[in-house]
């Protein structure tokens, strides 16, 4: 059985329909500004050292001093759990880790104890990580331990844009959530339902193409 691209795992954890339109799409390369973006968690201890001035250059989104607070908070958590270093400077950079049942890019790979990290070009939640991002850790995760032969208890969500790095554990409650994304993309053969969630739809490249009639705008209409 042909092995799951983390995209798609990330993408049918959003909404099983956009799984299928991103399937559809030809070009899929990143933009170039995801990847400056990405460039940011690779540059942490520059970043801290850099003026407001400097920073203002640079893809953050938010104020350099606000910035600088994040990242200083981060590092000081980091220290604590010893992982600021192997953050700062891992043992890999964009590895294509295959495991049994999927494959894709690993932004970081941490050892002692090996745990993979993401680098996300978005905002953080409130909290933890977004659902569809928990799914795409458990694959990297699983890919890594799958390659090294080694359990694999954490996973790392950075937000380089925003200066915030969290961890999340590999609990059976998440598991069981990319267990049953894979399947889902496994079975996807035509387009799905679509989803009744209206600020995911709002959110969707896909909300024109899709032909789904979101709260903006039926309150456009006067429907809503
Ligand atoms: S517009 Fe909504 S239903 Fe359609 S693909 Fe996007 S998230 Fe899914």
């Amino acid at each position: 059985m042909s092995r799951v691209a983390f995209s798609d795992l990330r993408s049918a954890a959003y909404c099983p329909r956009k799984c299928y339109y991103d399937r559809r799409r030809d070009e899929r390369d990143p933009p170039a500004t995801v990847e400056h973006i990405r460039s940011l968690a690779f540059r942490y201890e520059a970043l801290l050292e850099a003026d407001a001035n400097a920073l203002a250059g640079e893809p953050i989104k938010t104020d350099p001093d606000s910035f600088r607070r994040a990242l200083e908070h981060t590092r000081s958590k980091l220290e604590r759990a010893d992982r600021w270093d192997p953050i700062c400077n891992p043992a890999a950079e964009s590895v294509l880790a295959t495991g049994r049942d999927v494959r894709g890019i690993v932004h970081k790979v941490l050892s002692d104890p090996l745990e993979p990290t993401l680098v996300s070009t978005g905002k953080p939640p409130e909290t933890g990580v977004w659902e569809s991002q928990s799914v795409h850790a458990v694959a990297a995760a699983k890919a890594i331990a799958w390659e090294h032969e080694t359990p694999v208890e954490g996973v790392w969500l950075e937000y380089p844009s925003y200066g915030v790095v969290r961890r999340l554990e590999m609990t059976t409650r998440r598991k069981a959530r990319y267990r049953r994304v894979l399947r889902t993309v496994r079975e996807l053969d035509g387009p799905p339902a679509r989803i009744q969630n209206d600020s995911k739809c709002e959110a969707c490249e896909y909300a024109g193409e899709c032909g789904v009639r979101t709260r903006t705008l039926r309150s456009l209409l006067g429907l809503g």
